[in-house]
């Protein structure tokens, strides 16, 4: 009986201790998945990613879930043009970018889903790492749980846009998960459609 209380105890302080780590720094995995997986890198101050990109039929997440608390900037992974701000109710309030055209003439959107607050409206020009919300739980697939789904749509040869990991897209290479510094994310060239992480790094 005792040993069980010890080792409970020990449980308990571990996963009390785990969960304040695993704000930062820390990545989901893939899971069994059909897509293949990326390896991550995320550096130990960023807010951790609590779901990763699913193509698994009828399990489907076509994006990836970034937990930060409630009210913490929302940024532009990349520069671009609004072209969707409302609420609705599955997502909440949701601000959709149009990215130009990359070298390879494909364009892409990025999708950011549950914000508490809008602050970028349709036709606005946002920059790379400007603020265009804020993190928050809003619409009923937000299961009451702070985070931020982000999604990142690129058009191919077809004329329909299709979900892709955004892991592929990091400005520092795949799966390298790269905290927005203005000194060196602002003037990007857009040949290669690259983003940066969408909450800020503490
Ligand atoms: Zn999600």
């Amino acid at each position: 009986m005792k040993s069980t209380a010890v080792f409970l105890a020990l449980v308990l302080s571990l996963s009390g201790c785990l969960s304040e780590e695993k704000a930062y720094g820390n990545a989901a995995g893939y899971g069994r998945s059909y897509h293949s997986p990326v390896e991550i890198v995320i550096p130990s101050n960023a807010p951790s990613i609590t779901q990763q990109f699913r193509r698994i039929e009828d399990n489907e997440h076509y994006g990836l879930d970034v937990h930060a608390p409630i009210g913490t900037p929302v940024l532009a992974a990349a520069g671009g043009e609004v072209i969707k701000s409302y609420w609705g109710p599955a997502y909440g309030n949701q601000i959709e970018i149009l990215h130009p055209a990359d070298s390879s003439g494909k364009t892409s959107r990025t999708r950011y889903v549950h914000l508490e607050d809008r602050v970028a409206g349709v036709g606005d020009q946002v920059k790379r790492g400007e603020q265009i919300g804020t993190l928050g739980i809003t619409g009923f697939l937000s299961s009451g749980f702070p985070h931020l789904h982000f999604e990142t749509l690129y058009r191919g040869t077809s004329i329909v846009h299709s979900a892709d990991d955004p892991n592929l897209y990091w400005v520092d290479g795949e799966g390298q998960i790269t905290c927005y510094d203005p000194r060196k994310h602002d003037y990007l060239s857009t040949d290669k459609f690259v983003l940066i992480y969408p909450v800020p790094c503490k």
